[in-house]
C-alpha cells in the first residue's frame, strides 16, 4: 500500500508537530520512529488527523507506504543520527527517492551529505519556529538542488507560515545553503534574545523595576517598532507567576542559559569567513559566561557587587526602547552581512531579501521590522543594512540612546556584551580612518609584514631602526 505523499522519521517534539501539520494540510503521511511505542501513541493522539497518517513499525514498511518517487523527512538530532538514518534508508530506496534532513544540521555536514548522495535526491532544510511553528506553520529555508526542492515545494509551502498570504518557505541555494541560513537565523536569535536580556537587566538592577512592571514595558514596546515574537514572549515571561512560590517566574529561574550549538556554529563560521558579527559572537559568549555561576559568585565576593542602581532620569524607558531598536538593527545588519559573505564564498547567490521575507512569520525572530528589512535589502542590495536609507534614518535617531544605555551600564557596572559590541561595530563602521595603521606598523616592525602607504605603494616597510 503506497499511498502517503511523504514519509517522516523521528516523532520527537518537532517531528510529531510537523507530521500533524502535514496531515492537517491534507497530505497523507507515513511515519516511523525508533521507539515504536511513540509511533502508536502519536497516532492514538492524532484525533481526526489519524486517517491521514500511516504508522509503520519498520523502515521497510515506511518505504512501502509512500508514493513513488518517495520523499522522506528526517527529524532526528543533528550529527551521527542523521548519517545512520541515511545509511539505513538508502538500500531500501529507489534512485529517484529523496531524503530531506529537516533537523538543525551543521551546513558542512549537509554539503558532505549532498556530495555523498551525488545524483541521489537529497535536501537539507532549516525549519524554525519551535514546536508551535512546526505544528501550525514554520519558516522553512531550503537547500539542495532546486529541482529536488520543486518536487516537494507544494507540501513545504502549504505547511509553512504565511505573511499576508505569502508562504514563508523558500529555496535558498545548493547543498547546505538552507542549513547555513538557519544557523545565521539562530545566531541573530541569540543576539536578539541577549539584547532583550540586557535591557531587562537595566530595568531590574538599574531602575529597580519589579517583574510585573518590566513585563508591562515589554508589552508596550510590542505595540511599537519593536513588535516581535521575542519581545512579546519576554513580556509574558516577566509577568508569569510561579504557582509553587507565588514569586515571579523570572525570580525562580537560574541565570545560566542553555544552548544546543547553532549560535556557536555561526560564530565559528563567521571567523572562517572573516565576517564581523561581534554582537552575535558576544551573545554566544554571554551564554557561555552565564554558565560560570560559581566563578561569577566568587567574583562578586572578591570585587563587591557593582553599584548598578541608577537614577530614573538618566535612564528613561523611552531611551531603553530606542537603544534596543538600534541594537537590533545593528545585530541583523551583521547577520545579513555574514550571509552575503558566505554567498560569495560558496557561490550560492543567497537571496537576502527573500531570506528576510521567510523570517517575517513562523520563526523565532519574526518581527514587523523584518518586513522593512526585506524592502531595504531589495532597494539597496549592495549596502550594509545599517546604511539602507530607512534604517540609516532610524539609526541616526536612536544610536544616541544606545550610547547612553551602554555608557550608563559601564558607569553602573551592568554588563551589556551584545549592546556594547553592537555600538562599537556601529562606531567602527562610521569611521573612515580607523586605527589599523598602528597594527600594520607593529606587524611590519616585528615581522617585516609590509604595509600599504596612503600616498601609494604596497609592500612598503618602515625605517624602524632597532
Ligand atoms: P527530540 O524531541 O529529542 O526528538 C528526537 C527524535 O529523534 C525522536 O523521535 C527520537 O526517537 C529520534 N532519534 C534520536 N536519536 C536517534 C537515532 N540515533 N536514530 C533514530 N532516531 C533517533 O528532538 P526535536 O526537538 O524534535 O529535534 C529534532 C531536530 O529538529 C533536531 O535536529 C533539532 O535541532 C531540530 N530543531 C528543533 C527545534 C526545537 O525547538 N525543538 C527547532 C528547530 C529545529 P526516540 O523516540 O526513539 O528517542
Amino acid at each position: 500500500m503506497s499511498n502517503a505523499e511523504i514519509g517522516l522519521i523521528g516523532l520527537g517534539t518537532m517531528g510529531a508537530a510537523l507530521a500533524l501539520n502535514i496531515a492537517d494540510n491534507g497530505f497523507g503521511i507515513a511515519v516511523w520512529n525508533r521507539t515504536t511505542e511513540k509511533t502508536t501513541a502519536f497516532v492514538d493522539d492524532a484525533g481526526p488527523l489519524a486517517n491521514k497518517i500511516t504508522p509503520t513499525q519498520t523502515l521497510k514498511e515506511l518505504v512501502a507506504a509512500i508514493k513513488i518517487p518517495r520523499a522522506i523527512i528526517l527529524m532526528v538530532p543533528a550529527g551521527q543520527a542523521v548519517d545512520d538514518q541515511i545509511a539505513a534508508l538508502r538500500p531500501l530506496l529507489d534512485d529517484d527517492d529523496m531524503i530531506i534532513d529537516a533537523g538543525n544540521a551543521n551546513f558542512h555536514d549537509t554539503n558532505r551529505r549532498a556530495q555523498e548522495a551525488s545524483d541521489l535526491p537529497f535536501l537539507g532544510i532549516g525549519v524554525s519556529g519551535g514546536e508551535e511553528g512546526a505544528r501550525f506553520g514554520p519558516s522553512i529555508m531550503g537547500g539542495g538542488s532546486q529541482a529536488y526542492w520543486d518536487r516537494v515545494a507544494h507540501i513545504l509551502t502549504a505547511i509553512s507560515a504565511k505573511h499576508e498570504g505569502a508562504p514563508c518557505a523558500t529555496w535558498m541555494g545548493e547543498e547546505g545553503a538552507g542549513h547555513f541560513v538557519k544557523a545565521v537565523h539562530n545566531g541573530i536569535e541569540y543576539a536578539d534574545m541577549q539584547m532583550i536580556a540586557e535591557v531587562y537587566g537595566v530595568m531590574r538592577d538599574g531602575l529597580g523595576l519589579d517583574s510585573a512592571a518590566i513585563g508591562d514595558t515589554f508589552a508596550k514596546w510590542d505595540t511599537g517598532p519593536l513588535r516581535s515574537y521575542l519581545v512579546e514572549i519576554s513580556g509574558k515571561v516577566a509577568t508569569t507567576v510561579d504557582p509553587k512560590t507565588g514569586k515571579p517566574m523570572l525570580d525562580v529561574i537560574v541565570d545560566a542559559a542553555g544552548q544546543k550549538g547553532t549560535g556557536r556554529w555561526t560564530a565559528i563560521e563567521a571567523q572562517h569567513l572573516a565576517a564581523p558579527i561581534p554582537a552575535i559572537e558576544a551573545a554566544v559568549v554571554a551564554r557561555n559566561l552565564s554558565s560560570q555561576r560559581d566563578a561569577r559568585a566568587a567574583g562578586e565576593d572578591l570585587f563587591g557587587a557593582a553599584p548598578r542602581h541608577m537614577a530614573h532620569d538618566v535612564m528613561p524607558l523611552e531611551t531603553l526602547e530606542e537603544a534596543l531598536i538600534a541594537g537590533k538593527i545593528i545585530a541583523y545588519a551583521q547577520g545579513f552581512d555574514m550571509i552575503e559573505k558566505a554567498s560569495d564564498e560558496f557561490g550560492w547567490a543567497l537571496p537576502l531579501p527573500a531570506i528576510a521575507e521567510v523570517w517575517r512569520q513562523g520563526c523565532i525572530i519574526r518581527s514587523d521590522m523584518l518586513d522593512d528589512m526585506a524592502t531595504a535589502l531589495r532597494e539597496n542590495p549592495e549596502r550594509n543594512l545599517m546604511m539602507a536609507p530607512r534604517f540609516a534614518d532610524t539609526l541616526k535617531k536612536t544610536h544616541g540612546a544606545l550610547r547612553q544605555v551602554v555608557a550608563q551600564g559601564a558607569l553602573h557596572g551592568i554588563a551589556m556584551p551584545a549592546l556594547s559590541s553592537g555600538l562599537a561595530y556601529f562606531d567602527a563602521m562610521r569611521t573612515a580612518r580607523g586605527t589599523a595603521n598602528m597594527i600594520q606598523g607593529q606587524r611590519d616592525f616585528f615581522g617585516a609584514h609590509g604595509f600599504e602607504r596612503i600616498d601609494g605603494g604596497t609592500g612598503q616597510h618602515g625605517p624602524w631602526g632597532d
